[in-house]
């Protein structure tokens, strides 16, 4: 057995532990996930989860889409279908881009189940033990567990409020290169991130993608928040500027629901056709079923005003959520975004949100510790709020009670 394979500390109990394979050594639930499981009782106002609110989608849409595919196509609905996706809805596919300045064939999209499924597909197919996966710092948790299940080193590059810092790409390029460390890509959630809650500016994007394609990386760019604006909308995508080096990902978790585990991969031809393969060897083929009733949504349904919905929803929340933290918690930073889920916090130096989340959650608020979002143990003064799920007066009522929390812990 590996270093990796010995390090599933804790697991004596499990009779197959010599047996599993090293890639399964970072699948391990964290202690913050027991915590998670009291946090999810009705009297806790939890700002910890990412979960969309499915409530300000009219069932009667869904059922009128689900009702129409059964009865006009529920034969081919009901079968296996292309490892690609139905060809209806990868066009569909290319009007959602195009709202963020993508033009696109639908040959090159390969529906996946969520986009989750796609960033794991894109690990498959790039990572080999030991290779490096540049992404900024903090990142999207799940991405991360993906990277490590591949056994791939994650290095974080620094951002401030406007995105991924390029300086700071390049300086981390240049000295893993020179450690002669093999860069596969660089992950990146450039509109609203998660869990930052902050957007690279357009400059930026040129700039990122100038030194990905000086260096021969290629950009994986995750963009599932970026329809969710609150004022104006994010930059374009950037895979609106460059075809050859981006996977762009996307899905329709964030803008119907995440219930339908439908999202997509846009990627240059050849990777396009290794993904097809990857995708029917996992899958045999995304839902036939879910992608006809969101292809039928989208023929039939407003579902740009339905987006707008979601942006007044989230954009209430988060007013909320701030004004809360301004009120109540003058003495932290945190980050205003303007779209997504996500605020970052930054505590006083003293305190460390991992080691405070027990005591939270005892007062009846849940967030999620920065550790969470970073392959390195970094993020011990950050927490993020999420302001997706709760009401605002939720909101409001939790910040109240993270704010007593704080205040003992520092002593106030
Ligand atoms: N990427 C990011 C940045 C996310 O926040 C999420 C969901 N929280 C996903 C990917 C996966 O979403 P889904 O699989 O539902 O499309």
């Amino acid at each position: 057995m590996t270093e990796q394979g010995s390090s599933q500390a804790g697991n004596n109990l499990d009779p197959w532990y010599h047996h599993y394979a090293d890639r399964a050594a970072g699948l391990r639930a964290s202690e913050v996930r027991a915590l998670f499981a009291v946090a999810s009782r009705p009297e806790v106002v939890s700002l910890a989860g990412g979960m969309p609110y499915v409530a300000a989608l009219p069932q009667n849409l869904v059922i009128d889409a689900m009702e129409r595919v059964m009865r006009e196509r529920g034969a081919a609905a009901l079968q296996y279908g292309s490892g690609q996706g139905i060809p209806l809805l990868r066009e569909q596919i290319l009007d959602v881009m195009a709202l963020e300045g993508i033009r696109a064939n639908a040959d090159d999209v390969v529906v996946t189940t969520g986009s989750q499924h796609a960033l794991e597909l894109v690990s498959k197919l790039f990572l080999d033990p030991g290779d490096v996966v540049l992404s900024e710092g903090p990142s999207y948790v799940t991405a991360l567990v993906i990277f490590k299940s591949y056994q791939a080193e994650v290095e974080h590059v620094p951002m401030d409020e406007n995105g991924l810092i390029p300086e700071a790409l390049r300086e981390h390029i240049a000295r893993l290169k020179s450690a002669g460390k093999r860069i596969k890509f660089l992950y990146t959630i450039p509109s609203f991130h998660n869990p930052a809650g902050v957007t690279l500016s357009w400059e930026r994007r040129l700039e990122v993608l100038e030194i990905a394609r000086q260096n021969d990386i290629l950009v994986l760019e995750d963009n599932p928040y970026g329809l969710l604006y609150f004022d104006r909308p994010a930059p374009d995508a950037m895979r609106s500027v460059e075809e050859d080096g981006v996977v762009y990902l996307g899905t329709f978790s964030k803008t119907l629901a995440p219930g339908f585990r439908v999202g997509w991969a846009l990627a240059p031809h050849a990777i396009r056709e290794k993904l097809v393969l990857a995708n029917e060897a996992a899958v045999l083929s995304p839902s036939s079923f879910t992608q006809s009733v969101i292809s039928e949504y989208l023929s039939t349904a407003d579902w740009k005003g339905q987006i707008n919905t979601f942006r007044d929803v989230y954009r209430e929340r988060k007013n909320a959520l701030v004004g809360a933290l301004e009120e109540y918690l003058p003495e932290l930073t945190w980050t205003n975004p303007n779209g997504g889920f996500y605020v970052w916090v930054t505590l006083p130096d003293e305190l460390d949100s991992k080691a405070m989340l027990p005591r939270a959650v005892t007062e009846l608020v849940a967030y999620t510790p920065g550790t969470a979002f970073f392959a390195n143990g970094d993020g011990r003064r950050n927490m993020r709020l999420s302001f997706c799920y709760p009401t605002p007066d939720q909101i409001r009522l939790g910040v109240r009670r993270l704010a007593t929390v704080i205040r003992d812990e520092l002593d106030l």
